[in-house]
């Protein structure tokens, strides 16, 4: 039964215990006499129980007793728990902690925290007393006997498994200090200093197995190299038919995995930038150059939408030059099982098309993706190159740590022609007046419009979706009667999508009110406008993300943001997005101002838990990183840390 409450609390074996680490402590170490105590004092006492009974007061049941030490005797009650006259009795060795108040002139001890102490250590009064994340049934004093007792029988496992100038050169408590200390430590300082090392061990564990991870797919995977240099007279063609020209930042990508097809170890590299900086493209000539050399590529998307997107611009880039490209969604596929260039969502993997000479895998929205179908798309080709396209804003740092078993590509740098988006945060009085300028936006200037309801549950589920349908309706009955609204969500089958995303790119629509979804990759220039509803509901990546949607052609763009939040530092968080416009830097922020969990709730896949440290904690991820790359190269001369290592590589859901 304790079993499944645990499971909430991550706690699936005995050792999970001792990772379940309090979030605060308070404080009992004072321990004073019962002639010295002051109303409002927090201490601990410690007597001889004179008496203990339950009183009945109507509903209530009342436990009085009488507790005396070598100064005096104070009167101490709880409520309802009528259970304590069971555990304590006349005679009882006790000690009582907390809050020391003042009734009818008398001292009294009213529901302190007690334990009987005959001969036994004190672990819920007397000291500093861990506090823990609770769950229905599963107190904190509870847990704590648990840690205490799992504590006594583990503590030989816990052998020091860090190289001892390791230890020494960074100032860390020795690992058993630390599992004891953050549970049960002498001071304030002592636990600080072994959540510190808790958290070096986190993230040093997370960069070595990443770094093993690398070197793993370094040294099983091999490739025929792809020739580059032979095709150069066509890659230029390709590039020199291109309606732009590439950005530095996409040149530089697209050389990085030039060189990375030109080696003898499979590409795994991430190509990570913002919405609309242009990674499509360049995928697309990594695509071409598979071609050339006569290999497949697949595309894969996390949604039909985006699939059939993709499908769209991709036969467009690739047009000129014979290359088959099939489409294959849930609703969709070409008949013809024959391809050069495959793309799809995940339904593609299921296939029954010929995979035979697969060497290029094209990835967009990583996060959506599990290992398994990495596995099984691995499967399908020989060991093929992987490119995996992100635009989810990962902190630099926080990438260096989850991602870095992957080369990173980074298109820090937006096409020229593409303008700010001008973003506000719209005051709740200024509503009417806003619906007024969308609508002459749309009448005078011939522009589309973005309403997003506000983000309901994490995955989107039909609450969302009435909402979103609810809003959908006023506003077309009551704010835009005369003009033209669209209704786009998840529980929309993927034809009835792309049906309404057709009106909307083909100008039959004025305004699309759609839930969070459309946050991925849809591509429509005209759109200029977008309104965001509870805004304080989303992360600030997310909302630079969503608004990334327009601003795609070359008018000005506008983002509204309404909420019905007064919360001055809410506003505050909002408001930034009027001055800040890099993604990397909004979740940064986020991280500091929200905590990881905002930031990972919305990347779902492949962010391993951290249970003690914390992904905000920038520097600390840096100095494990540097300590991880020198003990790399002796990592085996130290079996207990390899095996660590690797028992955490056997655990890792992100991709390799
Ligand atoms: P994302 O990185 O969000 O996937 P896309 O690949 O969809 O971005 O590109 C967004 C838009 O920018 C597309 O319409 C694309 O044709 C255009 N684009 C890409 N690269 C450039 C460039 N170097 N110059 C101008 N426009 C570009
Ligand atoms: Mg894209």
């Amino acid at each position: 039964m304790y079993a499944r409450r645990l499971e909430k609390l991550g706690i699936t074996k005995l050792g999970d215990f001792l990772y379940h680490v309090p979030f605060r402590y308070d404080d009992y170490s004072l321990i004073s006499k019962i002639s010295d105590l002051q109303p409002g004092e927090t201490v601990t006492i410690q007597g001889k129980i004179l008496e203990i009974k339950n009183q009945y007061a109507g509903r209530f049941i009342i436990q009085k007793a009488k507790v005396e030490d070598e100064s005096g005797i104070i009167d101490v009650t709880w409520f309802n728990q009528p259970y304590i006259i069971k555990t304590i009795n006349v005679g009882d060795k006790i000690s009582l902690s907390g809050k020391i108040k003042e009734s009818k002139g008398k001292i009294t001890f009213v529901s302190p925290d007690f334990e009987v102490i005959n001969d036994s250590y004190p672990i819920h009064t007397a000291r500093l007393v861990p506090v823990y994340p609770e769950t229905r049934g599963v107190s904190s004093k509870w847990l704590r006997r648990q840690v205490f007792k799992i504590l006594d029988d583990y503590k030989k496992n816990l052998s020091e498994f860090l190289p001892r100038d390791v230890v020494s050169e960074n100032n860390l408590l020795n690992y058993e200090s630390s599992i004891e200390q953050i549970h049960f430590p002498d001071s304030l300082e002592e636990a600080e200093k072994a959540k510190e090392r808790l958290s070096f061990d986190e993230f040093f564990l997370l960069h070595l197995s990443s770094t093993l991870r690398k070197k793993e797919w370094e040294s099983k995977l091999v490739q025929k190299p792809f020739s580059v240099s032979k095709f150069k007279k066509e890659i230029d063609m390709f590039l020199k038919n291109l309606p732009f020209e590439l950005t530095n930042a996409q040149k530089k990508a697209v050389d990085e995995i030039f060189t990375d097809f030109t080696r003898s170890t499979p590409m795994n590299r991430l190509l990570q930038g913002e919405v609309g900086s242009g990674k499509t493209v360049v995928a697309a000539i990594a695509m071409f150059v598979a071609y050339l050399n006569g290999y497949k590529s697949i595309l894969m998307a996390p949604t039909e939408i985006l699939a059939n997107q993709h499908f769209d611009t991709v036969s467009k880039l690739l047009f000129l030059y014979k290359i088959k490209v099939s489409l294959v969604t849930g609703s969709k596929k070409t008949k013809d099982k024959n391809f050069d260039v495959l793309i799809g969502t995940h339904s593609l993997l299921f296939q029954n098309y010929d995979f035979k000479n697969l060497r290029l895998v094209v990835v967009d929205e990583q996060q959506r993706f599990g290992v398994e179908q990495r596995a099984i798309i691995r499967k399908k080709g020989k060991s093929p190159n992987f490119l995996t396209m992100t635009a989810t804003p990962i902190p630099r740092t926080v990438a260096l740590t989850l991602y870095g078993n992957l080369s990173l590509s980074y298109l820090n740098e937006m096409p020229k022609e593409r303008k700010r988006v001008k973003t506000w945060l719209v005051p709740k009085v200024k509503r009417e007046a806003a619906y007024k300028w969308i609508e002459k936006q749309i009448k005078e200037n011939n522009d589309q419009v973005f309403i997003i309801c506000p983000f309901i549950e994490e995955s989107e589920s039909m609450v969302t979706v009435k909402a979103a349908t609810k809003e959908y309706e006023r506003l077309k009955k009551e704010v835009f009667p005369k003009l033209k609204l669209g209704l786009l969500h998840g529980k929309l089958k993927g034809k009835e999508k792309g049906e309404v995303l057709k009106k909307f790119r083909e100008k039959s629509i004025d305004i699309l009110v759609a839930t969070p979804v459309v946050e991925v990759g849809i591509d429509i220039p005209n759109a200029t406008v977008m309104l965001i509803e509870e805004a304080e509901r989303f992360g600030l990546a997310q909302l630079h993300q969503l608004r990334g949607r327009v601003g795609r052609g070359n008018k000005l763009s506008y983002c509204l943001l309404f909420t019905q939040s007064t919360n001055p530092e809410t506003l505050q968080r909002i408001k930034s997005l009027e001055t800040l416009y890099n993604g990397a830097e909004l979740a940064e922020l986020d991280l500091k101002l929200r905590g990881p969990g905002q930031l990972f709730g919305t990347m779902q896949h492949g962010v391993p838990e951290l249970k003690i440290a914390s992904f905000s904690n920038f520097s600390l991820i840096e100095k494990t990183k540097k300590v991880a790359e020198n003990i790399f190269p002796k990592l085996k001369s130290y079996p207990l840390l390899y095996n660590k290592v690797r028992e955490l590589n056997t655990q890792q859901v992100s991709p390799d």
